[in-house]
């Protein structure tokens, strides 16, 4: 196979040994002669897998005993509107801090009142606003930790006077978080934990039941939980690889270790583009995302950006484009991205720069 240093934003890379345990899976299953695929989810095998699958989740992110994890369809978008339709009467609290979080708030919209607390949107989102007030009658407050488009994060779990609903696509398992502090975190999982086609949604039980309108039964976070996120068929393949994505995170050390990693990866290409004189980083450096790297061509140097594309392209960079939004460059280092890719850019940014001189 080619070598590829792939920072695509999502689907991205994945821990070789998930694609490698789906591979084997799709041809036998556990010696069953039958494709992951072609058997039953209502087999005991798949149940097995389920259960792992939860029981990983709980275990790395600790997760309280009073809360569910839910694997669902519909993708984090379909969460956007999942959310308020479970969860909002009268009022809702959004921090606008991206494309993603506009969505969402848009969303809720159909739903009851909402409130903007706060946006960088003037700013073409570089950086997390930080003061603001959060309605005490809302009855949530909903953020998204990690702004995959502009490469701001919020580092912290916050603390919010109100229930706290996160969208979390981007960076859950990325460092340890407080479940606790959260009533509701959801998310695809193509970015972190798995490939596309499953989202996660953790929640806490007894947050459900109070609104007052109809639920259609595929929207009610209730059904699922009462199914165990069997009410219809889930998405057996891509729960397959979550379950093997999240085994490899546990061996590797669970959330303190792939923490130290992220850190460490994050660090090297944020220090290289501090440092070369011919890019700069956009998100504010107090917000910068250790997930999603956004840097463009320093001021004097716009016109070198095709270039450096070609470049990087030619050392078997791909998915560094940024996204249309911001424009110049974006390096996706997800918990898979080995550090040997984030390398392996910055020794290109480095000779793209002496080629320069
Ligand atoms: C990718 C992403 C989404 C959209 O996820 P889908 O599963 O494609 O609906 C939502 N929020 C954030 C933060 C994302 O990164």
């Amino acid at each position: 196979m080619k070598t590829t240093h792939n920072f695509n934003a999502g689907p991205c890379v994945l821990p070789k040994e998930a694609v490698q345990a789906g591979i084997e899976a799709l041809k036998d299953f556990n010696n069953s002669g039958m494709s992951v695929i072609e058997i039953s989810h209502r087999s005991k095998d798949w149940e097995a897998v389920m259960n792992e699958c939860r029981a990983l989740w709980k275990e790395l992110l600790h997760i309280p005993d009073n809360y569910e994890v839910l694997f669902l369809g519909g993708g984090a978008s379909l969460q956007f509107c999942m959310v308020p339709m479970n969860l909002l009467e009268k009022k809702a609290a959004y921090l606008d801090t991206g494309v993603w979080a506009k969505k969402a708030l848009k969303e809720a919209k159909a739903f009851g009142e909402v409130v903007n607390v706060a946006s960088s949107a003037e700013s073409n989102y570089n950086f997390v606003p930080k003061k603001y007030t959060i309605p005490a009658d809302a009855d949530y407050f909903h953020i998204t930790t990690n702004n995959t488009i502009y490469g701001t994060e919020i580092h912290t779990d916050l603390d919010s006077p109100v229930l706290l609903v996160a969208d979390m696509s981007s960076d859950i398992m990325s460092r340890p978080v407080d479940v606790s502090k959260y009533g509701l975190i959801y998310g695809g999982a193509q970015k972190n934990v798995g490939p596309a086609g499953v989202t996660f949604v953790i929640i806490r039980k007894d947050i459900l039941g109070k609104v007052s309108r109809h639920l259609p039964s595929m929207l009610d976070y209730r059904i699922h939980i009462e199914g165990e996120s069997m009410y219809n068929t889930p998405p057996v393949f891509s729960i397959f690889i979550m379950t093997r994505t999240l085994k490899w995170l546990k061996n590797l050390g669970g959330l303190k270790a792939i923490q130290k990693i992220n850190r460490e990866k994050a660090d090297l290409l944020y220090s290289e583009i501090d440092r070369n004189s011919l890019f700069r980083g956009t998100a504010a450096k107090e917000d910068r995302s250790l997930m999603n790297i956004c840097f463009v061509m320093a001021e004097g140097h716009e016109s070198l950006e095709a270039e450096f594309l070609d470049f990087a392209k030619s050392r078997g960079m791909v998915g560094i484009k940024g996204h249309r939004s911001v424009g110049g460059f974006r390096a996706s280092v997800y918990n898979a991205c080995p550090k040997e890719s984030v390398q392996a850019l910055v020794d290109c940014m480095r000779e793209f720069e002496k080629n320069h001189k």
